[in-house]
């Protein structure tokens, strides 16, 4: 159904009409000028992030269900970076007249069903055109106790540092999404010579390729192989916010010192910590969690797995130093590796590698410089 037929009021009006409030903090949501919040006793946090299509995403490989989902949980994982609780969600889009009224669907289900996990509402949001293509806005509100929220510019000397689950297997899936991408358009490409062929010199206009080599009769179905390399596309596409290590932190008595979310690389986002903390850090390659996919697929690509873990981006876990003292806790936590500690401001940014070789880190991966 094209959204011109029901209109934005139309459209929002079905998008919105099941949606019920769930936390106190929600006083109204849709349906008025404004929504109304009500906090009481607890700082409010507020993030938001953008995400254009071509530049953000490519619906050649994400479909819209899996970019609602994505598009929320990137959001809501940043409340859980400041040790936070997400409530509230405003979403707004503007779309090209090529996506039709169950594609939006499609998008809000799969948005809807990431803030059911986290229980966050959705209390308002914006719906207008584009030329272009797809554009979506999040906002995220949450909550949390002055005293528990957790910036970047907290981490001492002799910390910890620690990580959530693995690193570098989004990465490792968006390669294997690009890689099989340009396998399939190879084949529209060789298809549509051969057409061309077929039709005695005739030149193939452009835009008919796909009919036009299939009435040559040249196309192969086309089967993506991602055989053994689930978990890679999994991460790439069905990003998680990890509220639940935020969690477990909270049960094991664990107050992170710094934190954030890891949404551009490991190494950046320690640079940051230690930029705004006025630290150095020390952080070891045999330490840094890689999944056995992750090491194949970057074996495959002849990268060095290391850099893809410590660069590629859209992990999404948490990044957080805490006390020495944590120690024996943070050894005990499932999923939560220790891989380095902090270190005075004047020692830089320091990298061990496997082989005891010292490097700096730098913000994109390491260089070959000793450290
Ligand atoms: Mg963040």
């Amino acid at each position: 159904m094209e959204i011109a037929k029901i209109g934005e009021f139309g459209l929002i009006d079905r998008l919105t009409k099941d949606i019920k409030p769930q936390n106190t903090s929600t006083q109204y949501g849709v349906g008025d000028d404004c929504a109304v919040l009500h906090y009481p006793d607890s700082e409010v946090l507020i993030t938001t992030d953008m995400l254009m299509e071509g530049v953000h995403f490519d619906l050649t490989y994400i479909d819209l269900q899996h970019l609602g989902w994505k598009s929320a949980m990137v959001n809501i994982s940043d409340i859980f970076a400041m040790n936070g609780t997400p409530r509230q969600m405003t979403v707004s889009l503007a779309l090209s007249k090529r996506f039709s009224v169950e594609d939006v669907e499609q998008f809000y289900s799969g948005l809807r069903m990431a803030c059911d996990k986290w229980g966050v509402d959705i209390v308002g949001g914006d719906t207008t055109s584009s030329y272009t293509g797809l554009a979506i806005s999040i906002t995220c509100i949450g909550e949390a106790r002055k005293e528990d929220i957790v910036y970047r510019n907290g981490a001492k000397e002799t910390d910890l540092i620690c990580v959530s689950g693995d690193l570098g297997a989004a990465y490792m899936g968006l390669q294997l999404l690009e890689r099989e991408k340009s396998v399939y358009y190879q084949m529209i490409e060789d298809a549509k010579k051969k057409a061309a062929t077929v039709h005695a010199g005739a030149t193939v206009p452009d835009g008919a390729t796909v009919s036009a080599a299939s009435t040559a009769g040249s196309i192969p179905d086309f089967q993506p192989d991602f055989a053994g390399k689930e978990y890679l596309l999994q991460r790439q596409l069905k990003t998680e916010a990890r509220g639940d290590i935020i969690q477990k932190l909270r049960e094991a008595g664990i107050r992170p010192t710094a934190m954030m979310d890891i949404s551009d690389g490991l190494s950046s986002e320690l640079m940051h910590i230690c930029k705004q903390s006025h630290v150095g850090c020390r952080v070891f390659e045999k330490q840094i969690p890689i999944d056995y996919q992750t090491a194949v697929m970057a074996e495959e690509l002849n990268m060095n797995v290391t850099t893809c873990a410590l660069n590629g981006g859209e992990d999404y876990e948490l990044l957080f130093t805490v006390p020495i003292g944590d120690h024996e806790k943070i050894q005990q936590l499932e999923d939560v590796k220790l891989i380095g500690h902090i270190t005075k401001e004047s020692l830089g940014h320091v990298l061990v590698t496997r082989d005891d070789q010292e490097f700096e880190l730098k913000a994109q991966g390491w260089t070959m410089e000793k450290a």
